[in-house]
């Protein structure tokens, strides 16, 4: 059974690598994490995650046990994938890189924003959760510098993929958010601010060229029955999907 899941068009053309971002659709979890839900954190049974998982795992050709997947804390530290990594404990991060053909990099969102980052010259790749404190902090910059560090990527290489995630029509926030974001005033239209174009720029301020940035511009909580949205489930655990990105070898 193959799921509905987005693809970015970029992504999509560069051969050595697969990547998934799930949806709602086509797995076996009830009730609010209906159905595709990969988090164990939001009161899911164990075995339908364990099941939504394997199914994830398959959208990018892999096995559950190939996923590699973080402890999400909302801040702009990187871990990089050794091929003999262990997948428990999960490292506290928000971006994952790795030249591991062996692991699937995996984040889980819910109105948060995915970043998926492939090299077009070297096999390496990476994803980046970044909601309003890991665009602040220019989450997927940091990605993009780890990728150049670790790997030497030169970031006019990489392309880039901004996935689903709440959007500017619906993103309102508070005081907080917008002094987190006073050096970029422009970010706002009124009190809603623009999650994706905040990852846009951080990408670009880092080196990745604009023409190398494909915007999914899918907001969560309008399409909330597509994809899980933590403002659109009014205050309950919502449901978490998964971004997925892997080296095929
Ligand atoms: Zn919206």
């Amino acid at each position: 059974m193959s799921l509905d899941v987005f693809r970015f068009e970029n992504l999509s053309r560069l051969t050595g690598v697969v990547h998934a971002i799930t949806t709602r659709h086509g797995g076996v979890s009830e009730g609010r994490c209906e159905s595709l839900n990969v988090s164990y954190l939001v009161g899911d049974p164990t075995e339908n995650v364990d099941e939504n998982l394997r199914r994830a795992a398959d959208s990018v050709g892999a096995r559950r046990d190939d996923l590699f997947s973080a402890y999400q804390v909302h801040g702009r530290a990187v871990t990089l994938v050794e091929p003999e990594a262990q997948p428990e404990p999960r490292p506290r991060c928000d971006a994952l890189i790795t030249r591991s053909p062996e692991k699937a990099l995996m984040l889980r969102y819910a109105d948060c924003t995915p970043v998926l980052l492939a090299d077009t010259r070297r096999s390496v790749i990476g994803a980046v959760h970044a909601g309003w404190r890991g665009s602040a902090v220019r989450a997927a910059g940091a990605a993009v510098e780890a990728l150049g560090q670790a790997f030497g990527s030169d970031p006019r290489d990489l392309l880039a993929g901004i996935g689903p995630a709440i959007g500017p029509c619906c993103y309102e926030v508070g005081e907080d958010v917008v002094t987190a974001f006073a050096d970029r005033p422009w970010l706002f239209a009124g009190k809603r601010l623009d999650l994706w174009e905040a990852n846009r720029q951080a990408l670009i301020e880092a080196g990745v060229p604009s023409e190398h940035i494909e915007v999914a511009g899918v907001c969560t909580q309008c399409q909330s029955e597509r994809f899980f949205s933590h403002r659109a489930n009014g205050g309950q655990p919502a449901g978490r999907f998964a971004a997925l990105i892997r080296l095929a070898c």
